[in-house]
């Protein structure tokens, strides 16, 4: 499938959520505070929006705890101005068990299949919560990275979907429709924390060995 296909399906998801005139639940799986500025924005306006924080692959755990409260502080703000109620749920943090399930593919690049592997696991443990407490809908914040292919993360979501058919899978890709922009342009507005690696040990260790 190609991206702008995806794209247009996801636009095309929330025409009909607007006609029906309903405003469904639906769990965000979340990493930062700027990758999550734009699409809580965009699904705010058609969502009664929850935040999953599912970032073990995140290290170290200070690394984990900055952009977790980075987070918390732009959702404080961005319910005190739209006079909403979003929540953000967190789940435990197990850096060391995450990194041991990743070894084997420590050696893999990034975007490769050890990215894959990543959003795989994230996502299923988010979309397994979202069917357990009964969300009507489940995406993720990923696909408006530039270093996220948003067509396997799109095809993650529609495979975990037939696993947890109570949710249904948000078909997204926040790049588009000048995502990048209106997110960066948010992430500029509110001075937020942009770290300089992706996540977990093997991207820090690539980040600190380019210094
Ligand atoms: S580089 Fe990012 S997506 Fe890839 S394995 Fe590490 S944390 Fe996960």
């Amino acid at each position: 499938m190609d991206r702008f296909i995806y794209y247009k399906m996801g636009l095309k998801e929330l025409e009909t959520i607007k006609k029906e005139g309903l405003k469904p639940t639906l769990l965000l799986h979340s990493c930062c505070a700027p990758c999550n500025s734009y699409p809580v924005e965009l699904l705010n306006q058609y969502f009664d929006l929850t935040l999953y924080f599912n970032n073990s692959n995140i290290y170290p755990e200070e690394e984990f705890i900055r952009r977790l409260e980075e987070l918390k502080n732009y959702i404080n703000y961005f319910n005190k101005a739209n006079n909403c109620n979003i929540k953000i749920i967190v789940p435990s943090y197990n850096e060391k068990e995450y990194r041991k399930n990743l070894t084997y593919l420590k050696e893999e690049k990034e975007g490769g299949k050890r990215c894959k592997y990543c959003y795989a696991t994230r996502m299923k443990e988010a979309y397994e919560f979202a069917s357990k407490n009964n969300f009507n809908y489940f995406t993720t914040v990923m696909t408006i990275s530039r270093q996220k292919d948003s067509i396997v993360l799109n095809e993650i979501g529609i495979k975990l979907s037939k696993l947890f058919p109570k949710t249904k899978y948000l078909i997204s890709d926040f790049k588009k429709g000048k995502g990048i922009d209106k997110g960066l342009e948010i992430a500029k507005k509110h001075n937020m924390y942009r770290q300089e690696y992706c996540g977990c040990y093997y991207s820090y260790i690539n980040y600190e060995n380019k210094k």
